[in-house]
């Protein structure tokens, strides 16, 4: 099996060994019957492990390359049990644009508990050699960059953060591992928040940890059972059906975010269009060079916060909401909504900024809604 594809429909999906049936059961139990003390098929309590939560790791760590895979409740407890790999007086670098809950996470729940952190612009060289300390344990990369696209150099940042004996997270959200495969671009770790495009339906909250380390994957599966934050069986059952479909849905979102885009950019309101495939995007090489395209996910500029906010409220085909990656078109205004806990810090979004998750729906539809949206 080398495919992508036929890895999301197989991996770790084969018929279910009791009863034939094609798709991977919801094992919908806590606890599983042993036949002495101690003697079980594999699964003694639903915390530990599930059939469910296993396949589903087990598909996510082929797409992703990796040896280990981990699900958990969510993506910011897939970054929490990485983050607690850490121990207190490490020293973490971040971008300076990662998502705002992530920034929320090391800036109210680790730097308190002792993890020391400073969010750089991972772009510049000598501003990274200058925040990089001693005691910098991990270098933490999201690409592309929730809300603002950046795009980060993988492979170069990975060569930096390993020269200094430090590992490479790379938050793989946005892009998915049908775009872009960290791993095989040196990273050491990989978090996904599955309620996105692994998902892809809007319809679960998930997160996910896929590694090759054999050391640092025992204490990732340590803390995924010792601290608990760990998918019921039906929501990782969801997360299982929705990358069946990644490739065709990742390669209807790039191509409607094409059109999109292209009608965003001819259009007089918008200032300035923020994607990775447009060739004046300070990321445009280093995202053609690691990523198969350039994703579903796009965000632009307008004159002030008041033309953006009045545009959020037109859009009719694409829903108001948080959140992305499904099958469906959202707006959103960054600012006061998925943003909104990093208002005032340094990681502060643009009042004038708009962000589309742009699904598969039919794309005339789409550019139309944003023509009648950006009308004066
Ligand atoms: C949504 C998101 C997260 C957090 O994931 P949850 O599943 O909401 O906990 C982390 N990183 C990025 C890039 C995200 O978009």
């Amino acid at each position: 099996m080398t495919g992508f594809s036929t890895r999301a429909i197989h991996a770790g999906q084969d018929p279910d060994p009791a009863t034939g049936a094609v798709i991977v059961p919801v094992y919908q139990t806590s606890t599983f019957a042993q036949s002495a003390v101690g003697e079980h098929a594999g699964w003694d309590y639903a915390r530990s492990g599930n059939p469910t939560r296993d396949a589903l790791q087990a598909a996510l760590a082929s797409l992703e390359g990796a040896r280990h895979g981990f699900a958990f409740a969510s993506g910011l407890a897939a970054g929490d049990a990485v983050l607690r790999t850490l121990a207190p007086g490490d020293h973490v670098v971040l971008a300076n644009d990662v998502y705002g809950g992530t920034f929320r996470q090391f800036n109210r729940v680790h730097r308190p508990w002792g993890l020391d952190f400073d969010p750089v612009d991972l772009s510049d060289p000598d501003v990274l050699a200058a925040a990089w300390r001693p005691r910098t344990r991990m270098l933490w990369i999201e690409t592309p960059t929730n809300p603002l696209m950046s795009i980060f150099d993988v492979a170069a940042l990975a060569a930096f953060a390993h020269e200094r004996d430090a590992r490479v997270v790379v938050d793989n959200t946005f892009a998915t591992p049908y775009l872009q495969q960290p791993l095989a671009l040196g990273a050491d770790v990989v978090v996904h928040s599955t309620t996105k495009y692994l998902g892809g339906h809007s319809d679960v909250v998930g997160g996910a940890v896929l590694l090759d380390d054999d050391e640092l994957a025992g204490r990732i599966g340590f803390l995924q059972n010792a601290v608990g934050a760990v998918p019921g069986p039906w929501d990782a059952w969801l997360v299982l059906r929705g990358i069946k479909t990644l490739a065709v849905r990742m390669r209807a979102h790039c191509e409607n975010a094409r059109a999109v885009v292209a009608a965003l950019v001819r259009h007089a309101a918008v200032e300035r269009v923020l994607y990775p495939g447009l060739p004046d995007h300070p990321g445009h090489e280093v995202a053609a060079r690691q990523m198969r395209d350039f994703g579903g996910m796009v965000a632009f500029r307008m004159a002030d916060e008041p033309a953006a906010l009045r545009a959020c409220a037109r859009f009719r085909v694409f829903t108001l909401a948080e959140s992305l990656g499904g099958v469906e078109s959202l707006v959103e205004h960054p600012g006061r909504m998925t943003h909104q806990s990093v208002a005032g810090s340094l990681l502060e979004v643009p009042g004038d900024l708009v962000r589309l998750s742009v699904g598969i729906e039919d794309a005339d539809d789409l550019v139309d809604d944003v023509e009648q949206a950006l009308r004066p």
